[in-house]
């Protein structure tokens, strides 16, 4: 019957000749009928040189094949998914799909087919994604450090010529981020990291008007961003960019229903000063930034070379300082705070920090505080003066009696402030050495004491400990007399660039009238800092000032030197107990 016979034939034809493997067997695994393309397929599984029994040759890859072709039901396929066999081709691995179904009773019917290509795509796909992984800032989904490095290498090595336009490097980092993460949470300083991502991305690529070319946003890291600018029509043009991502940046974040305010700080390397490989410019880059920090923070610096010198002196003295906290360089001195007539009673003392350093003789606490306070070691610092401060004064009251001091004032900084656990230091300082609380004055400068809601929380946790708080350095900073009454202080002092004029500018002398009026309505004490003449003290004394400070009555002092500035000038017999 050729009439049927024709079609059939060239089905086994096609089956015969297709490009995917087909066989049959019998359900002990004898193969009955195998294809060209099976046949080369599966012969490098053929220990025996010949393809005899399926189960045989998939032994190692599917050893329990036989059993579950006899449980599939007629019609079914053996295994769910097609089979996956690797077989050693030669010198080339092969990867072979492989579905097999039970026809019925007594016949298995098998398609293989040569997978390795579609798999290899599947690797490198994954192995694509994977490094896209690597290179991803998961947080902000930005590109990451390594993909910046990466961007910022591929721009520096391109060729330098009159026509390639202006590119710029901008570091950024956020302004005391710290502080977001200590006092409201990492989630929350998580969420304004997005925040910063998603402000950086809509001011750079929203600025196309400046006509620039590809452009890299990355986050390096904690709270520092980079952004690389190709392209600019003009290379002054970044200062424009640079002011916009300051800004937008500086706006209060809403996290819930919280508000947070931050600023970030910029550093700016424009391309024709950009030297040395990524890192080195990058490096130059945070300098700027830094300098930024410095001058206040929310604004851009550009990097000039000169920078470089500044940022390794302040780094050294980083390290020195280190090294002079753990190998005691550092001790305090003590100042007199008296009654302006120069008498001691119930007078106190004010402890100051110095540092004897090994080559550079004894050196102001002007020079070391800022970088205590901008790296982090203020609190090292901070901690052994108010120790210290603790411990003498508890030795002055068992030696001296009665011409002991009857306060201790110690000056904190507001990177001290802004840490939530000062309050429990502080409260241990004291339990350590015996000291009472009430004796105890913490001095704090005006301008931090009147913005920070935060600092002041932690100014009520300081007095709730029974001790007294003074407001520094008064008329210096931004909170004026109007607002005296909002701060929890007992004294205030007043700045020593009031007191020197005192007697020379009615202006100044009408200020500190005022001051001293206005703080003793609120039963605030005052002390008057750095007088230096008996005529300043005088007119001091006719303003109903309670306090002077300075030079005229005694220098700060070593401990042993104080001790004899006590003997001499406290006590008398008749100290009537008045708290300075
Ligand atoms: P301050 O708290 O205003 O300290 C008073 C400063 O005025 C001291 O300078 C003192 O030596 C100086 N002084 C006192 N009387 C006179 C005077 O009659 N004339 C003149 N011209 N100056 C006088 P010092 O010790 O160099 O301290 C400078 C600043 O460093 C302090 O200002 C304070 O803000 C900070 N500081 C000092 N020790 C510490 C400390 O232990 N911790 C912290 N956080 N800051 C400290
Ligand atoms: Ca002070
Ligand atoms: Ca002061």
């Amino acid at each position: 019957m050729s009439s049927e016979g024709a079609p059939y034939d060239a089905l086994v034809q096609f089956l015969y000749q297709a490009p995917i493997g087909l066989l049959q067997a019998s359900m002990d695994g004898t193969i009955t009928m195998a294809n060209p393309m099976a046949a080369q397929l599966l012969m490098p599984l053929a220990t025996d040189g010949a393809l005899d029994n399926l189960f045989e040759l998939l032994q190692h890859a599917a050893p329990q094949l036989r059993e579950q072709a006899a449980a599939t039901a007629a019609s079914d396929t053996v295994t769910g998914e097609p089979l996956r066999v690797t077989v050693q081709a030669g010198p080339h691995r092969q990867v072979l799909a492989m579905r097999l179904v039970r026809l019925d009773g007594s016949t298995l019917m098998a398609s293989v087919s040569d997978i390795t290509a579609s798999v290899q795509q599947q690797q490198r796909q994954l192995a694509a994604r994977l490094r896209d992984a690597a290179r991803t800032d998961p947080l902000t989904a930005l590109p990451n450090r390594v993909a910046a490095m990466e961007s910022l290498t591929a721009l520096l090595g391109r060729p330098a010529g009159d026509h390639t336009p202006p590119f710029a490097v901008l570091f950024i980092n956020g302004d005391r981020f710290n502080r977001v993460n200590t006092t409201f949470g990492q989630a929350v300083g998580d969420e304004v990291l997005r925040l910063m991502a998603h402000r950086l991305t809509r001011a750079v690529r929203g600025g196309d008007a400046d006509g620039r070319g590809p452009l890299t946003i990355a986050r390096l890291g904690g709270d520092e961003f980079l952004v690389l600018l190709e392209g600019l029509r003009h290379a002054d043009d970044v200062h424009g960019v640079a002011q916009r991502l300051a800004d937008t940046l500086a706006m209060p974040y809403g996290v819930g229903d919280r508000q947070v305010h931050l600023s970030a700080s910029l550093g700016v390397v424009p391309g024709a000063l950009a030297s040395g490989d990524a890192e080195a410019v990058l490096q130059d880059a945070s300098i700027a930034m830094r300098e930024a920090q410095r001058a206040g923070g929310g604004r851009h610096v550009v990097f000039v070379p000169a920078m470089r010198e500044r940022a390794a002196r302040l780094g050294s003295l980083e390290n020195e300082l280190r090294r002079a906290l753990a190998e005691g360089e550092l001790f305090v001195v003590y100042q007199p705070i008296v009654s302006l007539d120069g008498q001691a009673d119930g007078a106190g003392v004010e402890a100051l920090v110095r540092w004897r350093h090994p080559t550079r003789g004894l050196v102001p606490p002007v020079e070391f505080i800022g970088v205590a306070e901008e790296t982090g070691l203020i609190d090292a610092l901070g901690a052994f003066v108010l120790d210290e401060a603790c411990r003498q004064f508890m030795h002055w009251r068992s030696e001296l009696g009665d011409r002991a001091p009857l306060t201790m004032s110690v000056n904190m900084s507001r990177a001290q402030l802004a840490r939530p656990a000062l309050a429990d230091e502080v409260r241990q300082s004291l339990e350590r050495s015996g000291m009472p609380a009430t004796a105890l004055q913490l001095e704090i400068t005006e301008s931090l004491a009147a913005q920070d809601d935060a600092v002041k929380a932690r100014l009520h946790e300081l007095k709730s400990l029974g001790l007294r708080l003074a407001l520094d350095d008064f008329g210096t900073g931004y909170s004026s007399l109007a607002c005296l009454h909002l701060l929890p202080v007992d004294v205030v002092k007043i700045d020593r660039s009031f007191v020197s004029q005192v007697e020379s500018s009615l202006h100044h002398r009408v200020l500190v009238e005022a001051t001293i009026l206005v703080a003793r309505s609120l039963g605030m004490l005052t002390v008057a800092e750095g007088v230096e003449t008996s005529g300043q003290a005088a007119v001091l004394g006719r303003l109903l000032c309670d306090k002077g400070q300075g030079y005229l009555f005694a220098r700060p002092l070593a401990a042993d030197d104080a001790t004899r500035w006590l003997q001499q000038h406290a006590g008398n017999g008749n100290a009537v107990e008045r708290v300075a």
